[in-house]
C-alpha cells in the first residue's frame, strides 16, 4: 500500500510517497514559493535523477497537480496512476481541544481545522488548502489529518492549565497544547522499543532539538507534559524563538521602543532565540563556529540553550518522579554530540553517564549512555513523515 504524506506551509508543500509494505520512501519533494513569483518543484525518486520544474504555482491546488505529474512522469515518476495512492496523510498543526488523535477527514474535520485558524494562523489555513487540493486532485482517496497537538492532549489539567482567569480557558480554549507532537510520539515509542522498556510504565523524556525545539515527558507513551504552550513560542531557546520570557518584558520593550504587540510577537518569534542573542545566525552550526572563534555572545547563547534543556529535563524528572530514558532527536539533537554531552553533564545527579565513543555519532539510532548509566540515553532520529504515514495506514 502506498501512502502520500503532505506537509503544507503557507508558500510551500513537502511530500513523500511511502511504500508501507516495507516503509521505504519511493519519492519525495518540495514545492517552494507557491503563490509567489519563481515557484519551483524539486522531486527525488529512489534510484532516479533529481528533477526540478520551474513553473508558476499560483495555488496549492496547482502545486498538488504538479506533484501528481512528477509522481507519474515517465522518467522521474514512481507510479503510473494516482489510484495507486491508497491514502493521503496531512500534517495539521492545531486541533484545539477537539481531537486527541488522527482522524479521516470529512466536512466536520475541515470545520474544526477552520475554527482553529486563530490558534494556528500561519499553519492551519495552509494545511486546509493542502487537504482541499488533494480532494480536488484525487476524489475518493481518503485524506487523514495528523495533528501536531494530538500528543499533548493526554496532559493532565495541572500540566496544561495556565494560571490566568479560568474564563479564558472556557471561552477561548487558552491552555498548553504542545507541538512537534508527531515527532514526540514517534520518538518516545521508538525509545520504549529500542530500550526494551515497559510499554505501560516507561518514563521517557524526548528532547526534540531543531530550529524549533521542545521537550516532552511521557509515561507509557502518553504525554504528561511538554514545553511548548498555546503556540510554539514557549519553552526552550530556539533558532529564532525566545522560548520562556517574563511576559512583562513585552510591555516594557513595547513602551521603550514604541512598537505594538504584533511587532513584539514578531520579534519573539522571528528575531530572538540564538539568532537574537548573537546577531549571527539561527543555525546552530554558525553559532558553534563563532563560539570556537571566541565570540562571547555565541558562547552565552549555546550555554543558555543547553542550560534550559537541562532545566526542563530536571523539571520533567520531578514531574514523573523518575525517568527511564532520555532521547535526543531533530537537527541539533541528532548531530551535535558536544551539545548532547553538555546537557547530560548537568544530569550526573540522576546517574546519567554518557559513553563518549557511543556518542560520537550523527543521525543514527544508538544508545549513547554507558553500561553503568542509571538512565538510558539514546539518539533516535525522528521521522515525522513515516509517523504520519503509519497513523494514516492505521485509519484506512
Ligand atoms: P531541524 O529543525 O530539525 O531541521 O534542525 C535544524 C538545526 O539543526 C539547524 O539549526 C542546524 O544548524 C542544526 N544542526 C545540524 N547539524 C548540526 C551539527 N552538526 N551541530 C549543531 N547543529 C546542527
Amino acid at each position: 500500500m502506498k501512502i502520500l504524506v503532505i506537509n503544507c506551509g503557507s508558500s510551500s508543500l513537502k511530500y513523500q510517497l511511502i511504500d508501507m509494505d516495507n516503509e521505504s520512501v519511493l519519492a519525495k519533494g518540495l514545492c517552494e514559493r507557491i503563490g509567489i513569483e519563481g515557484s519551483k518543484l524539486t522531486h527525488e525518486a529512489a534510484g532516479k535523477d533529481k528533477y526540478v520544474a520551474e513553473k508558476p504555482m499560483p495555488t496549492h491546488k496547482t502545486a498538488i497537480e504538479m506533484v501528481m505529474e512528477a509522481l507519474q512522469d515517465a522518467d522521474h515518476g514512481v507510479i503510473t496512476d494516482t489510484k495507486e495512492i491508497s491514502a493521503i496523510g496531512h500534517r495539521v498543526l492545531h486541533a484545539g481541544m477537539i481531537y486527541s488523535d488522527s482522524i479521516v477527514v470529512n466536512e466536520d474535520v475541515k470545520k474544526v481545522i477552520r475554527e482553529c485558524f486563530d490558534l494556528g494562523p500561519l499553519h492551519n489555513p495552509a494545511n486546509l488548502m493542502g487537504i482541499e487540493a488533494c480532494e480536488a486532485a484525487m476524489p475518493g482517496t481518503p485524506n487523514v489529518a495528523v495533528f501536531d497537538t494530538a500528543f499533548g492532549m493526554s496532559m493532565p489539567e495541572k500540566a496544561y492549565t495556565y494560571a490566568i482567569p479560568h474564563e479564558y480557558l472556557e471561552k477561548y480554549s487558552v491552555r498548553r497544547y504542545g507541538f512537534h507532537g508527531t515527532s514526540h510520539k514517534f520518538v518516545s515509542g521508538e525509545a520504549i522499543k529500542f530500550g526494551g522498556l515497559d510499554p505501560e510504565k516507561a518514563k521517557v523524556i524526548v528532547c526534540h532539538l531543531g530550529n524549533g525545539a521542545s521537550v516532552s515527558a511521557s509515561i507509557g507513551g502518553k504525554c504528561v507534559d511538554t514545553s511548548m504552550g498555546l503556540t510554539p513560542l514557549e519553552g526552550l531557546i530556539m533558532g529564532t524563538r525566545s522560548g520562556d520570557v517574563d511576559p512583562a518584558v513585552l510591555q516594557f520593550i513595547m513602551n521603550k521602543e514604541g512598537i505594538d504587540i504584533n511587532e513584539m510577537l514578531n520579534i519573539l518569534n522571528k528575531k530572538s532565540g540564538v539568532y537574537g542573542m548573537t546577531g549571527i545566525s539561527s543555525d546552530f552550526r554558525d553559532i558553534e563556529k563563532a563560539k570556537a572563534e571566541g565570540n562571547h555572545l555565541a558562547e552565552v547563547a549555546i550555554d543558555a540553550f543547553i542550560y534550559r534543556v537541562a532545566k526542563y529535563i530536571g523539571a520533567y524528572t520531578a514531574a514523573m518522579n523518575g525517568v527511564d530514558a532520555i532521547a535526543f532527536t531533530a537537527g541539533v539533537g541528532e548531530n551535535d554530540k558536544a551539545g548532547r554531552k553538555a546537557i547530560c553533564e548537568y544530569l550526573g545527579y540522576l546517574g546519567v553517564e554518557i559513553d563518549d565513543e557511543a556518542n560520537d555519532v550523527r543521525g543514527k539510532l544508538r544508545m549513547i549512555s554507558s553500561e553503568n548509566s542509571k538512565v538510558k540515553v539514546m539518539l533516535i532520529p525522528t521521522n515525522e513523515e513515516l509517523a504520519i504515514a503509519r497513523e494514516t495506514l492505521a485509519l484506512v
